[in-house]
């Protein structure tokens, strides 16, 4: 027997809590087949000791079942996190390698969304813009940059008017940039003929390279647009990638709430710390200044009671704001005092709070 069957088996062990198996999840490190028995060597990060032993049996379960097989040897080679290399204010359990294209970026927070279209990619851009503008009233480094890894609608270049084809040098790809806010995206490197099928089994490998092979240089704060859904990026992204922490989009109603909750969920699962909730799309204002609740009303409030965590802000639906992201000029940047702004700034003021806390 050839060890391709055995792998096959192995494809169908997932990652506890995980959608995605550990085969490409990159965690099989050797696989031999001798004298009816198989070895199987498995390497992961983690700090919680039921997932190496869960995966075992569940591999000996599966692999066992094969014809020719009479013993699964599963070899684990566990490593613990590193705490000290946690960056300040981050959480100590998450698996990150010391990436050495990342050594001067201070802050890592990801955003997510359960699922797509809630604007999850113009409240990275406009919170980009808005934490940019706070560090500097802090008297802080300012500089921001933006990992783009929603595969399925990379839109961060064209929300922020960062044009061109990335350099590469020193076999490094160079962010593109503007506004001074750096950016790398999928959106950059893929052409948009290519199916959506296709890029779903990529996320692993975009986050790994754009973790490994960008240089970001010096940034104090790199957020990461994730794609919505199911938690693979997740668990991808605290293998690879130190972070302080996740922020949750979600619309008003209630459905889209249910579905934030769950995404939030699995940044519990990777012990990744859930630093607030911001609703987008909360309500519309007319020129006397009435509101209308246009996706109902309470879905940050409660997705946030749910989890514990706090509402950072609610974001009107506002004109502006679409067609800031259309033309690249985001109302941040060009509507200071847009009640949706000012709400962005309030935001980023409570997340650096909250990062530089010491
Ligand atoms: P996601 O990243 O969650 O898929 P996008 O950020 O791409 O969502 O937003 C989807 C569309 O909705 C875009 O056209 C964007 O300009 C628009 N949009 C997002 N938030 C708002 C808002 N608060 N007001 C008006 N339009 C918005």
């Amino acid at each position: 027997m050839n060890t391709q069957a055995i792998r096959e088996k192995i494809q169908e062990v997932k990652y506890p809590g995980f959608s995605r198996d550990i085969l490409s999840f990159g965690l099989v490190k050797e696989v031999t087949f001798e004298k009816k028995e198989v070895f199987i060597t498995i390497e992961l990060t983690t700090s919680d000791a039921s997932i190496p032993e869960q995966i075992a049996n569940s591999l000996k379960e599966k692999v066992g079942t094969l014809e020719d097989v009479e013993k699964v040897n599963v070899t684990m080679e566990v490593n613990t996190p590193d705490p000290s290399s946690k960056p300040a204010g981050g959480n100590n359990n998450t698996a990150p390698q010391n990436i050495e294209t990342m050594q001067q970026v201070r802050h890592i927070i990801a955003v997510a969304s359960g699922k797509g279209g809630v604007g999850k990619s113009t409240v990275s851009v406009n919170l980009a813009c808005a934490l940019q503008e706070a560090l500097s009233k802090h008297n802080k480094p300012n500089k921001i940059g933006i990992m783009d890894c929603d595969i399925y609608g990379p839109s961060i270049p064209l929300m922020l008017g960062a044009n061109g084809q990335p350099q590469i040098e020193k076999n490094l790809i160079i962010p593109v940039e503007n506004y001074d806010i750096s950016t790398i995206s999928m959106g950059l490197l893929v052409d948009e003929e290519t199916p959506v099928v296709w890029r779903g089994p990529m996320i692993m490998k975009t986050i790994k390279q754009f973790a490994e092979n960008v240089n970001w240089g010096e940034l104090e704060i790199l957020i990461i647009d994730l794609p919505p859904g199911t938690g693979d990026a997740q668990l991808s992204l605290t293998q690879t990638i130190p972070l302080d922490g996740a922020v949750i989009v979600t619309t008003p109603q209630k459905a889209a709430s249910e579905v934030a909750k769950r995404g939030a969920r699995m940044f519990e699962k990777v012990n990744v710390p859930l630093l607030g909730v911001i609703e987008n799309m909360s309500y519309m204002e007319d020129e006397k200044g009435e509101k209308s609740f246009l996706f109902g009303e309470g879905g940050g409030k409660t997705t946030a009671a749910a989890l514990q965590i706090n509402l950072l802000g609610q974001i009107p639906l506002d004109i502006r704001i679409r067609k800031g992201g259309d033309l690249g000029i985001p109302i941040v940047i060009n509507e200071k005092e847009a009640n949706a702004s000012k709400e962005f700034i309030s935001v980023a003021n409570q997340l650096i709070e909250r990062l530089y806390r010491k």
